[in-house]
């Protein structure tokens, strides 16, 4: 079997979405004086899809949600030559291959973010070749099923928060965690709000539930160290982001507080990133993304890890890139769920664009033991539907600037990877806008960015 083409494509919401309000939720940007309306910023409204085709028929299928445009680059230009042609069960050269090569750039950020896209494909390819889940080919069950934790609950009126939080109790969900909507700029006050947030949460869902609460790298080292003993009375779960991942040492005094366990790690990126957390002591629980941190064939090796330091693992998002590993890995006791909901912050996009993604029921996902690889197929008809309504290449600010993103074909020769790009010779292969005359040939109406309808 043989890696024929890869395909790479960008689906961008075009319908309707719900304005977030100022201080929906924490993010790194609060410590900078922007205007208000810098909540809008915070939305991610696109979600790159890749397919890897075999000689023998199989369609890997992968995806990526961190800078989705810049990833698809990455992908087209410097991954997708040199993957054409090999087996795909060659996972781990592949990846070392593809992480070799970017290694100037790529090792963390949306080099990663692509690796993993594609690993993933080639996992799914791996389980459709084989006729097995893909949690098959990493060990089979290690649970019947998988708990979740609803994810949402941001910073709105506590009367509809509680209201919110009231809802996942009664849908069966056995943990939940919100996001804080103030950090330090916010003062004292702030605090007592993001207070008033946890213990609205609290009381509404009682002691048997689990709660934890997400900063989303919002504030600092000396805020977090003020907040822990005001939250302390809640018994959080854990406290998610507290401090930006570049300071370990920060999680790591945090941590070692003892107040509340500290979880991390949706922002970083590979085996090596990961042990340098476990080794800093700097987190209670991990919580990568399997499509940024390297893929199955990286979330695999740091789920061992996490096992030999006895930090659990509870990846960021759900999706099945996610569950897979999830399920087949002794310390990783739950997963994340994004409930589906009219599209917000993005998180919940995925459900818009692909089929095949579990359902929470009673507070636990199943994977379906007959479905062979990751179980996922396209909403390809959603995505048809939704190119009359957009026929935009890339945002306004990159078209400025002479770009222009593509819906890459899969070539199996390197002089043409990038449509939209004029390739040169294999050995000398690097991007260049394309000629006038290739742009005149191109097929009109060519979708390079995909909308969606608002209601599919
Ligand atoms: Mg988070």
């Amino acid at each position: 079997m043989r890696i024929k083409e890869i395909r790479t494509r960008v689906a961008r919401w075009k319908g309707k979405a719900v304005p977030l309000p100022p201080h929906f939720c924490t993010n790194p940007m609060d410590l900078l004086a922007l205007p208000a309306v810098s909540m809008r910023t915070f939305t991610f409204h696109s979600w790159l899809i890749v397919e890897v085709f075999t000689d023998d028929g199989h369609v890997g299928i992968g995806n990526a949600a961190l800078a989705p445009e810049a990833t698809k680059q990455v992908i087209d230009c410097y991954l997708q030559p040199i993957l054409i042609g090999f087996d795909p069960w060659d996972t781990e050269f592949l990846w070392q291959h593809m992480y070799r090569k970017t290694m100037a750039f790529g090792r963390k950020g949306i080099g990663m973010a692509a690796m993993s896209a594609v690993d993933i494909a080639l996992w799914d390819i791996l389980g459709k070749s084989a006729k097995q889940p893909v949690y098959r080919l990493l060990g089979g069950k290690m649970k019947p099923r998988i708990p979740v934790y609803a994810s949402r609950l941001y910073n709105i009126e506590l009367g509809k928060l509680a209201a919110e939080a009231e809802g996942y109790k009664e849908d069966g969900f056995k943990a939940m965690k919100l996001r804080f909507g103030w950090g330090p700029v916010d003062n004292a006050a702030g605090m007592q709000r993001n207070i008033d947030l946890v213990r609205t949460v609290r009381e509404v869902v009682g002691n048997d539930i689990d709660v934890m609460a997400d900063a989303y790298m919002g504030w600092t080292l000396d805020y977090a160290k003020r907040m822990l003993p005001l939250l302390e009375p809640f018994h959080l779960r854990w406290l998610e982001e507290p401090v930006v991942p570049d300071d370990i040492r920060g999680y790591a005094e945090l941590k070692s507080c003892g107040r509340i366990p500290i979880a991390g790690g949706e922002h970083e990126y590979t085996l090596f990133g990961f042990r340098d957390l476990l080794d800093a002591q700097a987190v209670d629980y991990v919580q990568f993304d399997t499509n940024r941190v390297g893929g199955i064939s990286q979330a695999r090796k740091i789920a061992a890890l996490a096992e030999a330091h006895y930090v659990p693992v509870i990846p960021h998002a759900g999706q099945m890139h996610n569950y897979h590993v999830v399920m087949s890995s002794l310390n990783a006791p739950m997963a994340e769920y994004f409930p589906v909901v009219d599209v917000e912050v993005g998180n919940e996009l995925f459900w818009y664009i692909f089929n095949g993604e579990p359902r929470a029921k009673d507070g636990f996902v199943d994977l379906e033991e007959n479905l062979p690889g990751l179980g996922l197929t396209i909403n390809e008809e959603a995505l048809k539907q939704s190119s009359k309504l957009s026929n935009e290449h890339a945002p306004p600010s990159t078209k400025k600037r002479g770009y222009s993103a593509c819906r890459s074909g899969a070539r199996a020769s390197p002089a043409t990877a990038c449509r939209g790009f004029v390739g040169l010779p294999a050995g000398k292969h690097r991007c260049r806008r394309r000629s006038k005359a290739v742009r005149d040939r191109a097929p009109k109406g060519h979708a390079g960015t995909l909308g969606l309808r608002s209601h599919l």
